[in-house]
């Protein structure tokens, strides 16, 4: 039976950690409730696939990143601000950066990944990534000074073909108008490797229509202040670049490459179907820092899909094996993907429906709406975009009317 001396230590605020908290926080538990605390070095929580309109000030920084004081403000999960510096699995206690030691009786891990940025020189000088909220401002401020410098084109190269490489491209190309020249640089043959040809064949679209350039079969060998080296069937070319957009890659946190447990040989820790760690099972992971089967044998991939479901299952697994009830394997469900291509237009392919253009962006907003962590914010969030455009409409008439 649980009780209040019971501590359960969650490690990051994202998807999987944040939703975590929250689903534990919705269960009925016999006895005390256990101290339930939440750990992550930011003071709030981001929702990664809106990231791009943050950029293009489609959206503002309330809504897809909301503090976890006023997530959690209705739960009784105490969140900490802090840096993890250290996690003992045999003594069962996690060091923070403020120096406080926390002991657990469940942990769950949940610290995601970083966007490496040494796979090529002069990446890490010169190229900005894309996976914080930090590189967002960061990106808006350069496209700022570039549309307002006198040149008369600007240029910027996207490096990756995944998700994240063609919606930046996309909405980099939107942003900037006929003023942009942007490239698409991926090292495989094909964009998208992963998707279904609908949202392929989509996305391919609207990148001819917004006149990117695409790079296939070509690798990066350098970027300077001003420039990239490309390469495409060992012949180099050093192109003029006025700014290097880096999407490639997911690199596990160090302290969870670091930890005593099987990895795989991307370093994600490996977890058997509960999400328990085989040699601690009194540990959770998920999210993109976890190799995970679910139940059926299913490989699943660093989605925020994935780890939003994960998530329900390892509340419910601590939660069960606090209560003396049998945990549940992971079952995953894939309800679709969707992608946006630019400023109002996207593709999804999912549950038997294929759209794009603006009714896929706007079905992609609301899936994401719905999406967002607490009703609370959802409302907020929702009635804010059907607020916006009256009072746009309100002020424009009042231009046209003064
Ligand atoms: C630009 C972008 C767009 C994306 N779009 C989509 C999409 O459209 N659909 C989709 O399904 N997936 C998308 N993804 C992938 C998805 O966001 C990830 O798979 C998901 O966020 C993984 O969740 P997580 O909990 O493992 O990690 P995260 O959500 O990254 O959370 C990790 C948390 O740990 C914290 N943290 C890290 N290190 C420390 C430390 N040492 N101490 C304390 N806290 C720490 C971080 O601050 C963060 O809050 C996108 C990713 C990116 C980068």
């Amino acid at each position: 039976m649980a009780d209040q001396s019971q501590s359960i230590v969650i490690l990051g605020g994202g998807f999987g950690g944040l939703y975590t908290a929250l689903r534990l926080s919705e269960l009925n538990w016999p006895g005390d409730p256990p101290v339930i605390t939440l750990v992550d070095h930011r003071d709030r929580f981001l929702f990664l696939p809106l990231l791009y309109e943050l950029v293009t000030a489609e959206l503002e920084a309330w809504e897809i990143a909301p503090a976890y004081e006023e997530l959690l403000a209705e739960t009784e999960v105490r969140f900490c601000q802090a840096q993890v510096e250290a996690i003992d699995l045999e003594a069962g206690r996690v060091r923070l950066g403020d120096g406080q030691d926390l002991p657990y009786q469940r942990l769950v891990l949940a610290l995601g990944g970083t966007t490496p940025l040494d796979w090529a020189v002069g990446v890490a000088d010169h190229a900005l990534a894309f996976r914080t909220l930090e590189d967002a401002y960061r990106l808006k401020e350069r496209l700022r000074l570039l549309l307002a410098s006198t040149r008369e084109k600007i240029r910027v190269v996207v490096v990756g073909g995944g998700y994240s490489g063609v919606e930046l491209a996309c909405k980099v190309a939107d942003h900037l108008g006929d003023r942009g020249r942007v490239r698409l640089v991926e090292r495989t043959d094909t964009l998208l490797r992963t998707s279904p040809e609908y949202n392929r064949e989509a996305a391919q679209k609207v990148l001819s229509d917004l006149g990117i350039w695409v790079d296939l079969e070509t690798s990066v060998a350098e970027v300077t202040a001003d420039t990239i080296s490309l390469t495409f069937r060992d012949q180099t070319d050093v192109l003029p670049a006025d700014l290097v957009l880096w999407t490639v890659g997911t690199r596990v946190n160090q302290l969870v490459a670091d930890l005593p447990v099987a990895h795989n040989d991307r370093q994600q820790v490996v977890v058997e179907p509960t999400l328990a760690l085989p040699a601690y099972p009194q540990v959770y992971a998920l999210g993109d820092l976890a190799d995970c089967r679910d139940a059926d044998g299913q490989q699943m991939s660093a989605t925020a899909q994935v780890a939003i479901q994960q998530a329900d299952f390892v509340g419910w697994n601590i939660w069960a094996s606090l209560s003396d009830r049998p945990q549940l394997p992971f079952r995953y469900r894939h309800l679709g993907e969707m992608l946006s291509l630019g400023r109002d237009r996207a593709t999804l392919t999912g549950l038997g429906l294929q759209l794009d253009g603006e009714l896929a962006h706007i079905a992609r907003r609301l899936t994401y709406l719905y999406r967002m962590p607490t009703l609370a914010h959802q409302v907020r969030v929702g009635l804010n975009w059907l607020i916006k455009p009256l009072q746009k409409a309100v002020m424009e008439s009042q231009e046209r009317g003064g």
